[in-house]
């Protein structure tokens, strides 16, 4: 078997690798739903029997070195012993620890069945009609989560790296960020992230974002799908990000592509070295000699196409009869989830169209389709791709398909073809294949009549730059990247500490002259669809009004709106100061009407020039809408389909650094709005005049949640104010609130 430091299969530069690094700073923790060993039933007693694939060979050498372990299922019925089940567990595994997550009795294959299998499994692969969802199948979902989230938190020190791998676990993320900021958490998804139209559909789709939105770093195998997820981020959560990374929860998390690979000499290497690949081989050319042979190995699963492989080649045989006794189809179809009723469905299915072209098209010598409904060896496998001519790979739509890179590494002479669905992940990778769509048999077949004339030149060329790629980015070359990326990831930023109510109650308590300054929309009062929809709640206004009689108290609001909306709802609270416009229009109490801060009179002329442009986005985008306010103009996209509007907006805010270059207006890209507003109008300027009129102030407090109350808060900060940002985002604020929720009883303490 291949080993990490085999020069063959680890290129140079990756000698000193970050695997190795992480191996000597850190212990790795690496959490998949199934450990790569089953335990079994062997007579009466219980054995360990070890599964083969790449990452298992992969991970096997990081894990010994960094005194590491690995946490999944085993696979036992819960009726063994734990102490029982440790120890066998432990004489399967090789040099590092298997621990085995405690899923409830009887609860494992409701946790697997349900909404991994029946739910996140055939959307995620396209499949939506045959999406079942029930709430049981969530709750077991999210208690089988919990339940590697305690098996995590029993062997982690909070400090290690850990690698949770695919869509059984989706919650468990941000499970383990709850018990610790510093662990290193990377989530990699083996399955594709679909389209962000179809992830819509998804029940419960904002709690799995949010429980994957845990990690440091997200990887996926395509670019494609990593630009879904980004897509139904902003879909489902409203949450903007870069190409390779996103700002939440006062975390940078990493985006990554990184395509799995295989560990290339785990098969190929049998081909050279292993005599009983030889001796198969031998026995299957003599078998087969003088026809040409496709090979198709998957699990027995919906999303492999296998019926539409079948039909094509009935089709083939029918239309071109000089292919009969010429031709076979080697299909290994290996059972898979077999407790699940579409599984059976597709089983029965096939045993009977199989049955039937066979036995319509079959003569003495010769049987079109060899069907194995069974797993073969790793020798029986690798002599079958090194036999086949032709590799026949077309999922209907699949993570990776590592079956595609295993029949490059069996073929050292490169004398094979590569009939590749243009749905699986591993296309992307392999753009020599002949690529097709797989929905479209007529396409197929003429594919493999193709391939089955191609001469060997051409085989060549096609197959060798693939097996070269094949061989240089492997499975330890992808699990190195990933460390490698992670390590490099999950660096905190400084975190404003959550605010602590009561140090500020007493601070509030002493004082005896007070300035309080809050924000608006998104502090006092959530965020609505229409602007004109955040009126305050009652409960808002008594409060406000208790505040302000209080006569120690100097209390404002001060918001990006317009002054009339302010006087319509606040404008009758005696003592309450009002700032509009971003503070550039005042209301003061006991004096009629608004004025504008002192000296600031500013030139609008650009309003002429930019009220135009925003039409015209308007008219481009139904749903969006203008706001005229005395000394700005705001574009409001909040009803735009979501990445339509995220990308306008950037194409609006380019077009107005241009257009504003010469004028002192600056466009400010807020929650779903792009506003053009003079650029000395800020909040800053605001806070300052009522610092100056609000005397010496013992106590000072500025409570906001968006990008325009940062001027807030860095004057504030100069007082030795309580400032505090509401919400996840990078901010000046000294003290953060999670939610808004939390102002309404702020402001009921206060008053207590
Ligand atoms: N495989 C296996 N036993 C077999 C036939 C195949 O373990 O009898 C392996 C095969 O070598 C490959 C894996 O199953 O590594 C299938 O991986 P793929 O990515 O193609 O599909 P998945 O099963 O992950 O959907």
């Amino acid at each position: 078997m291949a080993t990490f430091a085999d020069p063959k299969i680890v290129p140079a530069e990756t000698a000193r690798s970050a695997a190795r690094e992480a191996a000597q700073q850190h212990k790795l923790i690496v959490v998949s739903n199934r450990l790569p060993v089953t335990l079994a039933h062997e007579g009466e007693n219980w054995i360990a029997k070890p599964s083969s694939g790449g990452l298992a060979t992969a991970m096997g050498p990081i894990l010994k070195g960094s005194g590491g372990l690995w946490i999944g299922w085993p696979g036992d019925d819960g009726t063994l012993d734990p102490a029982e089940r440790d120890r066998i567990l432990h004489s399967g595994s090789e040099g590092y620890r298997y621990v085995a997550a405690e899923l409830e009795p009887g609860k494992a294959q409701a946790f697997y069945e349900g909404y991994a299998n029946q739910t996140v499994w055939p959307l995620f692969h396209y499949f939506p009609t045959r999406m079942n969802f029930t709430v049981e199948s969530w709750d077991a979902y999210k208690s089988g989560n919990h339940a590697f989230c305690r098996a995590v938190s029993r062997v982690s020190n909070g400090e290690d790296l850990i690698w949770i791998h695919d869509y059984h676990l989706m919650l468990l993320p941000d499970c383990l960020r709850e018990q610790t900021r510093n662990a290193k958490i990377g989530f990699f998804l083996h399955i594709p992230f679909p389209s962000s139209e179809v992830f819509a559909m998804l029940p419960k789709r904002e709690a799995v974002l949010k429980g994957l939105l845990g990690a440091d770093l997200i990887a996926f195998h395509t670019h494609l799908y990593l630009q879904h997820f980004r897509a139904s981020l902003l879909r489902v959560l409203g949450i903007e990000s870069q190409i390779d990374s996103l700002e939440y929860d006062g975390r940078t998390i990493h985006l990554e592509v990184l395509p799995i690979g295989i560990a290339p000499e785990e098969l190929g290497g049998l081909i050279d070295h292993g005599p009983e690949t030889a001796k198969y081989l031998q026995e299957l050319r003599q078998r087969y000699k003088g026809q040409q042979i496709m090979i198709a190995v998957d699990r027995l699963d919906y999303t492999k196409g296998i019926p539409n492989r079948m039909r094509t080649i009935r089709r083939l045989l029918t239309q071109h009869t000089e292919l009969r006794e010429k031709i076979v189809l080697i299909q290994v179809a290996v059972p898979s989830r077999e407790g699940i009723g579409d599984y059976q469905a597709l089983r029965s299915e096939l045993n009977e169209t199989v049955g039937e072209i066979n036995g319509e098209l079959a003569t003495p010598h010769w049987t079109p389709i060899v069907y194995l409904r069974q797993g073969v060896s790793r020798q029986e496998l690798a002599a079958l791709y090194s036999l086949a001519d032709i590799a026949w790979v077309t999922p209907l739509r699949d993570g990776l398909n590592l079956v595609a890179k295993e029949y490059c590494a069996c073929k050292p002479d490169g004398n094979g073809v590569l009939v590749l669905s243009e749905f699986a992940g591993a296309a992307a990778e392999m753009g020599e294949a002949l690529l097709v769509n797989p929905y479209n048999e007529d396409n197929v077949a003429e594919t493999i009549l193709r391939a089955l004339k191609m001469d060997t030149a051409e085989r060549q060329a096609r197959l060798i730059p693939m097996r070269e790629r094949v061989t240089r980015n492997n499975v330890f070359v992808w699990a190195n990247r990933f460390l490698e990326k992670l390590m490099a990831s999950g660096q905190p930023r400084e975190v404003a500490p959550a605010l602590n109510f009561t140090e500020l109650q007493k601070a509030y308590d002493r004082a005896t002259r007070r300035i309080l300054i809050f924000d608006y929309d998104g502090t006092l009062v959530p965020i609505a669809d229409d602007p004109t929809w955040t009126r305050p709640s009652d409960e808002l206004l008594r409060n406000l009004s208790r505040l302000t009689s209080d006569p120690a108290n100097v209390v404002a609001v001060v918001t990006g709106r317009r002054a009339r909306d302010m006087d319509v709802w606040l404008g009758h609270i005696n003592n309450l100061y009002l700032g509009a416009e971003h503070g550039l229009m005042v209301h003061t109490p006991g004096e009629p009407g608004w004025h504008t801060l002192k000296g600031m009179n500013p030139d609008l002329q650009w309003k002429d020039k930019i009220r135009p442009v925003l039409q015209h986005f308007v008219d481009r985008a139904p749903g969006s809408f203008i706001e005229e306010k005395q000394f700005s103009l705001v574009w409001h996209y909040r009803r735009v389909e979501a990445e339509f509007g995220s990308w306008l907006a950037r194409e609006l805010l380019a077009l107005l650094e241009n257009l504003l270059a010469d004028t002192d207006a600056r466009p400010l890209h807020g929650k779903k709005i792009v506003e053009v507003k003079s650029s000395w109008a800020n909040k800053g300027q605001f806070a300052s005049w009522l610092l100056d009129r609000g005397g010496r102030a013992e106590f000072a407090l500025g409570i906001g949640d968006d990008a325009t109350d940062e001027d807030m808060f860095a004057r504030l900060n100069e007082a030795g104010a309580f400032t505090v940002h509401v919400g996840h985002s990078q901010s000046n604020a000294h003290f953060r609130l999670h939610h808004r929720v939390g102002i309404d009883k702020l402001l009921a303490d206060f008053l207590q």
